[in-house]
């Protein structure tokens, strides 16, 4: 098989070329959960996923490891949950230590924590839950942190390097959690080379020591936790957003950090630009002003999804909200056409497409092209039968379709602009129309009442009768949406017709 061009295969290969070949790589996400943990945050982890997945083409095992930084302090109160009285308590200490205020869960990081893990398969993404509370608690690294400790010079002379202010001469890695009120206001004063720390804390000032072998509330500071979990893991992929990218950002010196402490190479990186959010109007988010996975998977099919998060990762890209979600989906169903050889692709390009549609999928490609239910239409259906469930008895049973239905349905409720809402009128309103267009209405009524009709010749019969009675053809049609949906325009009306049922349209226009 020729090298791909496709960049996830291309890491894959530089993942085999610079960490040796082997038969299992582990590949890491990780996410601190202090606030609603949004579909940027996602980008960090379908990455991981599409490596993966490119791996194992390649015929190698994959370890999926996904770490929760939950033993980070809880910095802010966050504006979206209830009793930020209470929330403000717990300032300073791990996000696994402050209560869910919702009272759903068990701590607030856990409810960060559930609300993604559980829409993840959802998208074909099973990873290895790490959390590092647990970790640091059962006192996993603590031969890790004595040799940060030991390290220290080393690695305070890496960070100046990219710091203004030198950091101070007695300076040490790590964070403490006060044994008294359980924050990190504490300040390291001594250190006896081996596993204890002497500390003092602002809540009492009293000079305390900890164990790190025996007591888990010593933890390593971000810029040396990062490549220590590189290093304990054995990381061979790992992305990172902007923020981390940056020149001397943290994944800089955490190259340089496990180098000289840990005597490992850094796994492969890359970096992830962000995403942003297209709405028509409101996007309403339950969240605050980001979006989760969960509201994405409210409007789009899960593979639609991984098709938004195919492209480069180091591209800025958007999730639209308004009507382009209409064109998302048919982007889509082109690229599985062309996968399909139901649209005509070669060379080069055929393959491109192939591969996203290959990465797109949960799981496997169907043996079979799926069925291609097109979201406008799902739109019309569910503005004419208002439920999911009598939409679908029109058609049909596959299972698709019927998702496709219920985003059509949230679409409506949440995100729509109003000239795709409409309701079909119980009776025929009453409106102004020319003695032509009224003539021209009254005749259709009767026609459909009488006749049958496809699509095309329905459309056809709208022409003769506009023509018959002399009116632009314009009007005509806007006449009939006035008496259809009391709006001067709507969907494709033959088809349209044909959804509500001709007798209910022919009894509205015979009507008027
Ligand atoms: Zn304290």
């Amino acid at each position: 098989m020729a090298d791909s061009l496709y960049w996830a295969d291309q890491i894959a290969d530089s993942v085999i070329k610079e960490r040796g070949n082997k038969k299992k790589y582990t590949c890491a996400a990780g996410i601190t959960p202090s606030g609603t943990v949004h579909i940027g945050n996602f980008r960090e982890v379908i990455t991981v996923d599409l490596v993966a997945k490119a791996l194992k083409s390649k015929g190698k095992d994959v370890r999926f490891i996904y770490s929760w930084d939950d033993y980070d302090r809880f910095r802010k109160v966050p504006a979206n949950m209830p009793n930020p009285t209470l929330l403000k308590k717990y300032l300073f200490q791990p996000v696994v230590d402050v209560p869910d205020t919702t009272n759903k869960y068990k701590n607030y990081a856990e409810h960060l924590e559930k609300e993604f893990e559980k829409y993840l398969p959802k998208v074909g993404i099973k990873p290895h839950f790490i959390y590092q509370s647990k970790m640091y608690r059962a006192r996993k690294y603590a031969e890790q942190i004595k040799e940060a400790l030991l390290d220290r010079r080393k690695i305070a002379v890496i960070l100046n390097k990219y710091r203004k202010e030198p950091l101070p001469e007695h300076w040490y890695p790590v964070g403490i959690f006060c044994e008294t009120c359980n924050t990190d206001e504490t300040k390291v004063i001594d250190y006896d080379n081996n596993y204890t720390l002497t500390y003092i804390c602002r809540c009492d000032n009293k000079t305390k020591t900890t164990n790190f072998k025996k007591q888990g509330n010593v933890k390593l500071i971000w810029r040396a936790d990062w490549p220590m979990r590189w290093a304990y893991e054995n990381v061979d992929f790992e992305p990172g957003g902007k923020d981390h990218s940056t020149p001397g950002g943290s994944r800089t010196t955490a190259v340089e950090i496990v180098r000289e402490v840990w005597k490992e190479e850094p796994p492969v990186y890359q970096m992830y630009d962000f995403v942003i959010l297209k709405s028509g109007g409101k996007i309403s988010s339950s969240a605050g002003d980001v979006v989760t996975l969960s509201e994405c998977l409210d409007i789009y099919l899960p593979e639609i999804i991984r098709f938004l998060f195919t492209g480069k990762p180091v591209t800025e890209f958007t999730i639209p909200f308004d009507e382009e979600v209409i064109k998302v989906y048919e982007d889509f169903y082109e690229t599985e056409r062309i996968y399909y050889n139901v649209d005509k692709l070669t060379g080069q390009k055929k393959k491109h497409y192939d591969r996203v549609y290959e990465m797109s999928c949960v799981g496997k490609p169907s043996k079979k092209i799926p069925v291609q239910f097109s979201f406008r239409q799902a739109v019309e259906l569910i503005n004419i039968y208002k439920t999911v469930g009598e939409a679908q008895k029109q058609i049909g049973k596959d299972k698709r379709a019927k998702l496709i239905l219920e985003c059509a349905k949230n679409w409506l409720d949440k995100y729509a602009p109003e000239k795709y809402k409409f309701s079909v009128n119980d009776k025929t309103p009453k409106i102004k129309l020319g003695k032509g267009e009224r003539e021209a209405i009254m005749e259709l009524g009767e026609l459909l009442l009488k006749k049958h009709y496809t699509a095309e010749s329905l459309f056809v019969e709208f022409g003769n009768l506009a023509d018959k009675h002399n009116i632009e053809r314009k009007n005509f049609f806007e006449a009939a949406y006035r008496i259809l949906v009391s709006k001067e325009n709507g969907p494709r009306l033959a088809p349209f017709i044909l959804a509500i049922g001709k007798e209910k349209a022919g009894k509205l226009f015979s009507k008027v």
